[in-house]
């Protein structure tokens, strides 16, 4: 059952066997194996619960209702921009589909370097078929990929680069262009139209609009607080209180550290919190004679993976196309007044690209704030800057090989380029520094890592706590590095195979 609104009228108390805090790719999977397993689960979700019917489509009403901090989440000094989000299904609602399985040398290097056992490629292989299936997860054929993504496939051929069509994990997509903002066709196989549907087949409650603001451990019960709010204004109504043997945090890589650090657990290796990763991302904007509108079509179907982990040292970066929509595109495109005008008149003509960076010698530190939020914190190392810069030459080389006739950066001094030989000499000129030129990331992960060094990492392979049985920590927090691919697909595994180890062990 999902709880409505109407369901609610004083304070809740509540007992279950599996408490999980957060509904998205960690506790949507976690919530369905745990109920298929018999327990009584129990789910608790800051953002409220929106339906196909709910989305319409508009920047305005997505922003509000399903992203954290109506997507304008950030980095303290503002530099990053951190997109989350904040409903059922967490930031899978709000996601573009990429589906792709974890590189085989990041499980290599987590199993050196941190000593994590039973998530090799082969340990998750099952894992990923499995889900791959249940999701629908396919190629797009080659007449589905829209002109924003056909940048990629056609311009890096030209080069000689390697690109390719990812997997998306939809059914009967209609191409509207809508991923991002809440898929009304129920097409996008996001965790609030599967995970989150089997596990209320098989008993689970949905508890929609319920902050957990504090996990008290005595014994061997754990309390769940937190706050009921109102599913409109965001003002509190009434407090609850859930009691559990086994709490799961799968709150996010930005989110599952406050609430541990707020709640004073989980931290004898004082790593909650750290080495928070972002797959650091910028982006290059291309004009070019034709339409390519980037609101519309599949939003994301191709990447450029020739540079990842191509010097063999764990870095690198890698490019996919990104949906731009008005107000998105209004935001970061560079230019005031006038220059500004001119460019949002030539919105249909453009075509944008990011690039991601799989981070090596750049790191982040998610704190708490007075006001018991999060305060995040994230600098850029020499390695991380260098393959950014080399990215965005790279991306800037695409586009213009694809047919653009000018390109430009979003650095704040603007940066355009009207043919490929005035990249490489701007791009020295250019500032790469914090608020020099514009960043984001909708993939925060790494702050509560596993590892089975209790004294470098906050919870073991398994994602318990090392400090208190029966806590986990089951979400995009636990990568014990960058990941170098969209993260959706790992942190489904990740929570299938710990959360059938959980019922396993818990039997
Ligand atoms: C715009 C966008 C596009 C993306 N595109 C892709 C893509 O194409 N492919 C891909 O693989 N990945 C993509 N991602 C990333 C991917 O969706 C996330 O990495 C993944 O969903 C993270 O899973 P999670 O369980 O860690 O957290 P989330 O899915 O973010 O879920 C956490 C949930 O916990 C809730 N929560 C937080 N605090 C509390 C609290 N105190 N109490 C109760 N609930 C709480 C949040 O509201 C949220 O719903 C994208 C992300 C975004 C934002
Ligand atoms: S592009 Fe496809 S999956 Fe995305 S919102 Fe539109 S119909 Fe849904």
């Amino acid at each position: 059952m999902i709880l409505r609104p109407n369901d609610i009228s004083g304070p809740v108390k509540e007992s279950a066997d599996v408490c999980i805090i957060g509904s998205g790719c960690g506790g949507g999977a976690s919530a369905k194996i745990l109920s298929e397993a018999g327990k009584k689960v129990i789910v608790l979700e800051e953002g409220g619960n929106f339906t196909h019917n709910d989305f319409d489509m508009t920047e305005q009403t997505a922003y509000t209702n399903l992203y954290q901090q109506r997507a304008g989440q950030a980095t303290d000094d503002l530099s990053v921009t951190v997109l989350q989000g904040k409903c059922v299904g967490g930031s899978s609602t709000v996601n573009w589909t990429t589906s792709l399985r974890t590189p085989e040398f990041v499980l290599d290097a987590w199993k050196k370097n941190f000593g994590v056992k039973d998530l090799s490629a082969d340990d998750l292989e099952p894992y990923f078929d499995r889900i791959e299936k249940y999701l629908n997860v396919h190629i797009e054929p080659e007449e589905n990929h829209n002109p924003n993504n056909r940048i990629i496939l056609n311009g890096a051929k030209k080069l000689g680069y390697h690109a390719r069509a990812t997997g998306r994990n939809t059914n009967g997509c209609v191409k509207s262009g809508a991923c991002g903002l809440g898929c009304p066709f129920d097409a996008k196989l996001s965790v609030d139209v599967t995970y989150i549907p089997d596990a209320v087949k098989a008993g689970a409650l949905i508890f929609p609009n319920f902050r957990a603001d504090k996990i008290e451990v005595s014994e061997n019960r754990k309390h769940v607080r937190g706050t009921i709010l109102d599913q409109t204004t965001r003002t509190p109504r009434y407090e609850f209180d859930i009691e559990a043997p086994i709490v799961i945090v799968a709150a996010s890589a930005i989110h599952s550290p406050v609430l541990l650090l707020k709640s004073g657990i989980a931290n004898s290796s004082g790593h909650v919190g750290k080495h928070l990763t972002f797959h650091l991302t910028s982006a290059v904007v291309g004009i070019f004679d034709e339409v390519i509108y980037p609101a519309g079509g599949i939003p994301q179907s191709a990447m450029c993976d020739e540079f990842l982990n191509k010097n063999g040292d764990g870095g690198g970066f890698w490019i996919e196309a990104v949906p731009v929509y008005p107000a998105l595109a209004a935001l970061s495109l560079p230019g005031f007044g006038e220059e500004h005008h001119a460019m949002m008149k030539k919105f249909i003509n453009i075509g944008a690209s990011i690039v991601l960076v799989k981070e090596i010698d750049s790191e982040g530190e998610v704190a708490v704030n007075s006001y018991g939020r999060p305060s995040i914190s994230y600098s850029t190392g020499i390695k991380d800057r260098a393959y950014m810069k080399e990215g965005v030459n790279t991306a800037a080389k695409i586009h213009f090989a694809a047919g653009a006739k000018k390109v430009m950066t979003l650095h704040t001094t603007p940066t355009i380029f009207s043919s490929p030989s005035e990249i490489e000499r701007q791009l020295e000129n250019a500032q790469w520094g914090a608020n020099e030129i514009t960043m984001f990331s909708a993939h925060p992960l790494g702050t509560c890592r596993m590892g089975e060094d209790v004294r470098k990492s906050v919870v073991n392979s398994r994602c318990e706590s090392h400090d208190v049985p029966g806590l986990f920590v089951i979400d995009g927090s636990v990568t014990p590095t960058s990941l170098g691919v969209n993260p959706q697909i790992t942190i489904l595994a990740i929570a299938e195979k710990n959360a059938e180890r959980i019922a396993e062990h818990y039997r």
